[in-house]
Order: C-alpha cells, then structure tokens, then sequence
C-alpha cells in the first residue's frame, strides 16, 4: 500500500517528486525497503508457508 501511494505521489508531484531536495524523493527511496529489512517478502512467505506446515 505505502508503494503504491509513493508512487502516485511522485506522480502529482511531477519533476519536483524526483528531486533529491523534495521529502517525496526520499520517500520513494526509502518505503520500497520496508519489504527486504527484517526479512524479504519471500522469505516471510517461505516463514509462513512452513508455519502452515506447507
Ligand atoms: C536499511 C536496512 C537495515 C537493516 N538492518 C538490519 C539490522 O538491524 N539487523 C540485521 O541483522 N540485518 C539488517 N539488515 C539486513 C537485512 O535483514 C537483509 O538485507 C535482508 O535479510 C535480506 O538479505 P540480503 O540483503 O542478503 O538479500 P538476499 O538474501 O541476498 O536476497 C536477495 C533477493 O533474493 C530473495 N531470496 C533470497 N533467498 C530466497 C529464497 N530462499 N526464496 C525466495 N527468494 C529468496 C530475497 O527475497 C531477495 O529478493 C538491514 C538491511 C537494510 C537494507
């Protein structure tokens, strides 16, 4: 959700979205890591799968 809202953020604001001196840039770049730190999707799947003994 927050990636998909970053990104329709970005696209409002347009060119000032991109720029290094605009929060919205940073944003862009820091949310997508909320899905790799603490373990990746995938291996909080995997977790969950065998969890379900799967
Ligand atoms: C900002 C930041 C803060 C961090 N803070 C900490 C911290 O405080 N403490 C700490 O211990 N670590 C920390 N990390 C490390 C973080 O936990 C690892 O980056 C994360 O576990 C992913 O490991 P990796 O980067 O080695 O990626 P890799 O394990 O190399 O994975 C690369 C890609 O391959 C996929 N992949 C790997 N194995 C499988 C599999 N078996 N099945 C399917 N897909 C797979 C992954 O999902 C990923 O998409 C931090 C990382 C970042 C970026």
């Amino acid at each position: 959700m927050a990636k998909d809202i970053i990104a329709e953020c970005m696209q409002l604001f347009g060119g000032y979205g991109y720029m290094v001196e605009y929060e919205i840039a940073r944003r862009f770049r820091d949310i997508p890591v909320m899905a790799i730190y603490a373990g990746t999707n995938e291996i909080m799947k995997t977790i969950i799968a065998k969890n379900l003994g799967l």
